[in-house]
């Protein structure tokens, strides 16, 4: 598979055919799988070949499906995949890491992400520091001989910072951290994070590999060693298995990832730059655009900016009067999806987070994040610009 471009392997990889050659991929909707005799029971558990399965909490033929496609895409070695994105984000870390150990983490995460982080780890004993993910001399001054990994969403929920994969690796790996990204904003379409450094990467797949808003799901990107000998076991032991109905939804959804994704970054370029210009909006958040501090960094980490952009209405009053006058746009939390979602951080995802947090990373009461979907830009224009004529009378 490593042969064909990206589009192909997101196509046909990891496809497994039963006895009966089905051209879609078969739906193993088993939790369990029959021993021929107690030898070959016996043997199975002690040494379970690739094409064997034990117990769908360990693995199941369409989530195998799914785990080699990902990871043929990734161009990682293997995968091991999740019930959810978090469930991938908390295994990869708490796999790894044990009481006493230290953790680098930059501060603008999606809020389950800090929780994770701030609550879970710190309370079994791991010291986190968190630093402003844009600027290195924070990580090469946090960066300690005892750190044992590095955390950080690539592009920021939702305030769109891009961190530079590459150089934070160089970082990590001279003080031996293993580098977990959280590779979300980025979209497997246009990640080379492995190339660029990247030990482990984290996708939540109910994001833009479902891309249409049926399932939750995640994955944990690496070597095979560190997927085998450690992400597996915790997460085979722990419970959070992906359910193969989920995974049989996300191998279809890889297959028509990649049209979706370029569809939907064209559009968010083009409703960006429409937006940058209005002087009722105090700010258009898209790496897409020239004006934005990490564009360069962004068109070499990643080719594209993604398929979200953020804007700022000035106040909570006038992002809700927008919010309450449009029409097409879905007011929800999901992203990556067909439909063009509108999410309002301070009172939803990020209502987690203390005042002075959001105020230090951004997170302001008029912050819209605009998840742009498969519809018509025209439309999609007209009534964010329909809503914002709404808000005006706002104060
Ligand atoms: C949505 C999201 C997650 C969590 O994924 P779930 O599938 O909702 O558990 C983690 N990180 C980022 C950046 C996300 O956007």
């Amino acid at each position: 598979m490593t042969d064909y471009a990206k589009k192909t392997r997101a196509v046909h990889g990891g496809t497994r055919r039963s006895q009966y050659g089905e051209v879609s991929e078969a739906l193993y909707l088993t939790q369990g799988f029959v021993y021929d005799s107690p030898e070959a029971a016996e043997a199975r558990f002690d040494q379970c070949g690739p094409d064997e399965f034990i117990y769908a909490r360990y693995g199941n033929p369409t989530v195998r499906m799914f785990e080699e496609r990902i990871a043929a895409l990734e161009g990682a070695e293997d995968a091991f995949a999740t019930a959810s994105g978090m469930a991938a984000v908390n295994a990869a870390l708490t796999s790894m890491l044990r009481a006493g150990d230290h953790v680098v983490s930059s501060r603008a995460l999606f809020g389950s992400c800090l929780y994770v982080l701030e609550d879970v780890l710190m309370r079994f004993g791991v010291d986190v520091t968190f630093v402003d993910g844009t600027d290195l001399d924070q990580w090469r001054a946090a960066l300690r001989d005892d750190t044992k990994a590095v955390f950080f969403e690539s592009v920021a929920n939702p305030t769109l910072e891009v961190i530079d994969i590459a150089a934070v690796s160089e970082l990590a790996h001279a003080v031996g951290a293993k580098v977990i990204v959280d590779n979300v904003f980025a979209t497997p379409v246009f990640s080379d994070a492995i190339a660029q450094g990247a030990d482990v990467v984290v996708y939540s797949a109910t994001k833009h590999i479902d891309g249409q808003g049926r399932v939750l799901g995640g994955v944990i990107l690496g070597t095979r060693e560190f997927v085998r000998k450690t992400a597996e076991p915790y997460i085979k032991h722990t419970g959070g298995a992906l359910a193969p109905f989920n995974a049989w939804l996300l191998l279809k959804g890889l297959e028509t990832m990649d049209l979706r994704v370029r569809a939907q970054v064209a559009t968010t370029l083009e409703l960006a730059t429409a937006l940058a210009g209005r002087d009722d909006l105090e700010r258009v958040i898209y790496p897409g655009l020239p004006d934005h501090p990490q564009h360069d960094l962004v068109q070499r980490q990643n080719g594209s900016a993604g398929t979200v952009l953020s804007i700022d209405c000035g106040s909570k009053a006038r992002a809700f009067a927008m919010l309450n006058a449009i029409n097409l746009w879905t007011i929800s939390n999901n992203l990556g999806d067909a439909k063009s979602i509108v999410t309002h951080p301070a009172t939803t995802t990020h209502s987690r987070l203390s005042p002075e947090q959001r105020e230090e990373l951004g997170i302001t009461d008029g912050l819209l994040r605009l998840s742009v979907g498969l519809e018509d830009a025209a439309d999609l224009l007209a009534d964010l610009e329909a809503g914002l004529a709404a808000a005006s009378g706002q104060g």
